[in-house]
């Protein structure tokens, strides 16, 4: 399905075609539901007859013949029950995973304006529980609203044909009884999602106050510490207890029905048996049929909840996928061979966001192939933006960006960006070792070790306890930070593109490790076309070109010198940066 797909077909056809795949097991699922309700149904029948004609007549061999019959029914429909239990989460999981492989796949096309927009938090929250919320749906949906049905129409029916009064007095109280069940649980749902929210406020606090500890003893905040976390006891304490008085509520009115339903049974079968048009047989099967009830409203009622829950979780699936990637390859775009690594910006002009302001006004740069352009400016001034428009993250509001003369959005994007390194300040790094890690530049390589030594990262890789091997932590807590960028500049030399674009980091590094991250920067500009966004002054030096961002415009450019001599912007930067304050 196509994004305009999922704008313009229903929702519940969305939904409906993930079952297409697995509708095998769909299928054995409700056809084992199904019987499971015949079995339920077929009970008090079955003793209906016997207490008419079995028993009276003495049929003893026939009574137990039926009777062993029954156990085998009710071995079976544990049999029914498993495979529903089974098997019809097996088929709710099957839909899922394929719910969150195209979810997954479309995040993936998605571009950077969209993750500028979403917070990942929430995403996160869209891939599972929300699609946690749409499986329950799909599986236990049709089967608990076919089980129930069946049950209760069924049940109804065979109430009629035995006595039409008695079935009709049942048939006024079942939609009360299902109205208010229905009504409790979902005040029950929102207590129980209220307890939850506060089960995780006082996680946090716990949290914090025992990583805080030091803090806390260094000030000797204990009190107030102590007050902070009895408060949010406090309010777990009542939402708890508010969760507990709706399950009472809930489960009382659940009994209180039952009940209800069975006075009312006995009294108004009494009251027939009085008037001659009933007998104990058939009050005593319609006693048996109410019990049958139980199960089915407690399975609407469910299903109540479950339904409203899966199709908000559908909607917001739906939302997304039909959300349109803004920058999508053109349908007649072609793959960037033997790049040469020319790189020009044409009068362009970018906002991020239409009816924000402009963030570069009109730019014009050519970069000839295998030159170092450094970029400096005062913070805010556009240099990152300008750099993100050359592999195509956004596209320009007007004019165009091309790489060896071909408009970027003419060329495919996956070989635009395979042409092109990028080492960010903010480095990414997956939690696995740090070998993969360095391989993530190239998944095919096998030469880790080389690249690492080029990046000038061999010796601190060495040092580590399991070497290559050793695990990065969660995004790489367990690295420094210059240990971050040079496996982001390994992972561009396995890679090995002819277009580079480099940000260097601004935090503090101490000396040893800027210089040799200079190195490794040196090293990997040879002979490839690089952007710098430079900050410290010995990039500068080594760029065939500087060029000054100033509030969107290229407000001057030259080498050094040239530029030095000027005494413009960049003479002032300098003069700045030599008194240690320039962070571009
Ligand atoms: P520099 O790299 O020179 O510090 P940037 O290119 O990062 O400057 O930012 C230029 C301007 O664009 C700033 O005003 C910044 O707030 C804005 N900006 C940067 N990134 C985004 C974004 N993802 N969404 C909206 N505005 C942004």
């Amino acid at each position: 399905m196509t994004t305009q797909d999922y704008r313009t077909r229903r929702p519940l056809r969305i939904f409906l075609s993930y079952f297409r795949p697995h509708r095998g097991l769909f299928l054995l699922d409700i056809t084992c539901a199904f019987f499971i309700a015949v079995i339920d149904l077929a009970f008090p029948l079955i003793s209906r007859t016997a207490m008419y004609h079995w028993l009276p007549e003495k049929q003893f061999s026939i009574f137990f013949t039926v009777m062993a019959l029954v156990v085998a029914a009710f071995v079976l429909r544990a049999g029914l029950y498993f495979i529903v239990g089974y098997w019809g989460h097996t088929f709710g999981i099957l839909v899922e995973a394929d719910i969150r492989r195209d979810l997954f796949a479309h995040m993936q096309d998605l571009g950077f304006d969209f993750y500028d927009k979403n917070r990942t938090g929430q995403l996160m929250s869209r891939l599972t529980t929300d699609l946690f919320e749409l499986t329950e749906l799909a599986h236990h949906g049709p089967e608990d609203l076919f089980i129930s049905l069946v049950t209760i129409i069924g049940a109804l029916a065979v109430m009629f044909s035995i006595q039409w009064r008695l079935a009709l007095v049942v048939c006024c109280i079942i939609p009360v009884f299902l109205l208010v069940v229905m009504y409790r649980r979902r005040q029950m749902s929102q207590a129980s999602r209220a307890a939850k929210q506060k089960t995780g406020a006082i996680n946090a606090e716990i949290e914090s106050g025992l990583s805080g500890v030091r803090t806390t003893k260094a000030f000797a905040n204990e009190a107030e510490q102590q007050r902070r976390f009895d408060g949010a006891n406090e309010v777990f304490k009542t939402s708890k207890r508010n969760f507990h008085k709706e399950m009472g509520f809930f489960n009382a009115s659940m009994e209180l029905f039952i009940s209800l339903l069975s006075v009312a049974v006995i009294a108004a079968g009494g009251w027939l048996i009085m008037k001659n048009r009933l007998n104990y047989i058939d009050l005593i099967t319609f006693s048996l049929y109410i019990t049958t009830f139980i199960s089915p409203v407690r399975k609407l009622a469910n299903f109540a909840e479950m339904f409203s829950n899966g199709f908000a979780g559908l909607h917001r699936f739906i939302e997304l996928m039909a959300t349109e990637p803004t920058i999508q390859d053109a349908p007649d775009a072609v793959d960037l061979t033997d790049v040469r690594g020319e790189v020009a910006l044409n009068h362009v002009t970018f906002s991020y966001d239409n009816g924000s302001p402009e963030v570069l006004h009109g730019v014009d740069l050519t970069v000839r192939a295998g030159e170092t352009v450094a970029i400096v400016g005062p913070s805010g001034g556009g240099k990152s933006t300008l750099c993100q428009l050359v592999p195509r993250f956004y596209d320009p509001d007007s004019g165009t960006v091309s790489v060896d003369g071909h408009d970027v959005r003419r060329l495919t994007q996956h070989s635009l960006r395979r042409s092109i390194g990028i080492v960010q300040q903010d480095v990414f790094l997956f939690a696995d070792t740090i070998r993969e890690n360095i391989r993530y530049g190239k998944p095919d390589a096998s030469d880790a070790e080389e690249a690492a030594r080029r990046a000038e990262l061999y010796d601190d890789i060495a040092a580590m306890p399991d070497g290559f091997d050793t695990y990065v932590g969660e995004r790489g807590t367990l690295l420094s930070g210059g240990q971050k960028q040079r496996v982001a500049i390994a992972r561009i030399f396995l890679k090995n593109p002819p277009i580079l674009i480099l940000d260097e980091a601004t935090s503090a590094l101490d000396s040893v490790t800027e210089s040799r991250i200079q190195h490794a920067f040196d090293e990997l500009s040879r002979g490839r076309t690089t952007l710098i966004i430079a900050h410290r002054l010995s990039t500068i030096r080594a760029a065939h070109r500087i060029l000054v961002i100033q509030d969107g415009c290229i407000a001057e450019q030259g080498t050094h010198d040239q530029l030095l001599a000027r005494g413009g912007a960049y003479a002032r930067l300098y003069h700045t940066q030599n008194l240690g304050e320039y962070h571009g």
